[in-house]
């Protein structure tokens, strides 16, 4: 697992916002007056008639809804307004979401990143340091052993001084959010220089603090080591996430607008199956 993708899964929120749920669909429509009670069929004996009888009472209910489906009380419009009024939300959500404004964070100076050392023997381990601060990094003992494959355990922080990495000209909320930055940043290149070791890459050279809180080119937030920036890849999620529901909705609107498209195509055939069965239901009782 590279260390984006461990880090991706350590910084996504732990509840992530539910997206919108679906309207309920068809009769909670605001407005929507169900249909009155159809009288009960009248009783009669013969099985053959009951059917016939039932058949009738289906058709006529069908043809109906169908030929009611333009009214605006209709359960069609109502469901079609609901649908509507859904995408109208998702695409002002849309819309409000599209521009993410940029920040403006001070920079970090250029102290050299020094003594990196990284040990694979017993356990990985990595450390280095920044100016006056020791870092140091290592999985813990108990590798998990699957048959033959060796699953790679997490870095822990054995020895971290983020507060001396901050300048005294930078206070209040902005230190403490990057402290909290600068703790993912350098557990993330802990990471790369064990995993570089692991597959035998070559080392980064020259780096310096600067490098672990760069300005993203998009946002201006400060971007993990590596050209990582977990707000920019937030806010790719959520417009994925509201696009993907834009589409659910309208895919949907499609379905309900080419079923009643079906239905009143049909209409012309159920009205002669109706006459049909009227024509055979007078016959038996002749
Ligand atoms: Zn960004």
């Amino acid at each position: 697992m590279s260390f984006l993708n461990r880090f991706r899964k350590q910084t996504e929120p732990a509840a992530p916002e539910a997206p919108p749920a679906p309207a309920p669909i068809p009769s909670k429509a605001k407005g929507f007056i169900p249909p009155p009670p159809r009288p009960a069929l009248p009783a009669t004996g013969d099985p053959k008639l009951a059917r016939l009888q039932q058949r009738r009472q289906a058709l006529e209910h069908a043809i109906e809804l169908v030929e009611q489906s333009g009214d605006p009380n209709s359960s069609f419009q109502q469901r079609i307004a609901v649908l509507d009024a859904t995408l109208d939300s998702v695409e002002a959500e849309i819309r409000q979401t599209l521009p993410l404004p940029p920040r403006t964070l001070p920079d970090l100076p250029a102290i050299p990143i020094e003594h990196i050392g990284v040990s694979l023997d017993p356990v990985p381990s990595v450390s280095f340091s920044i100016g006056p601060a020791r870092f140091a990094y290592a999985e813990e003992i108990d590798w998990a052993e699957r048959g033959t494959q060796i699953v790679k355990g997490d870095l822990v922080p054995v020895e971290v001084d983020i507060d001396r990495l901050i300048p005294d000209s930078i206070a209040g909320s902005v230190r403490d959010e990057l402290a909290a930055h600068l703790e993912r940043s350098l557990f993330s290149f802990a990471t790369d220089l064990r995993d570089r070791a692991v597959e035998g890459d070559t080392q980064p050279v020259a780096t310096t603090l600067t490098d672990l809180a760069i300005s993203c080119p998009r946002c201006g937030d400060w971007q993990l080591w590596g050209s990582i920036c977990l707000r920019c890849l937030e806010h790719e999620r959520r417009l994925r996430e509201l696009n993907a529901e834009r589409s659910r909705v309208l895919d949907e609107r499609t379905s309900e607008v080419e079923e009643r498209q079906r239905q009143v195509e049909e209409l012309p055939l159920q009205r002669r199956r109706l006459a049909e069965t009227i024509a055979s239901i007078q016959a038996l009782q002749s």
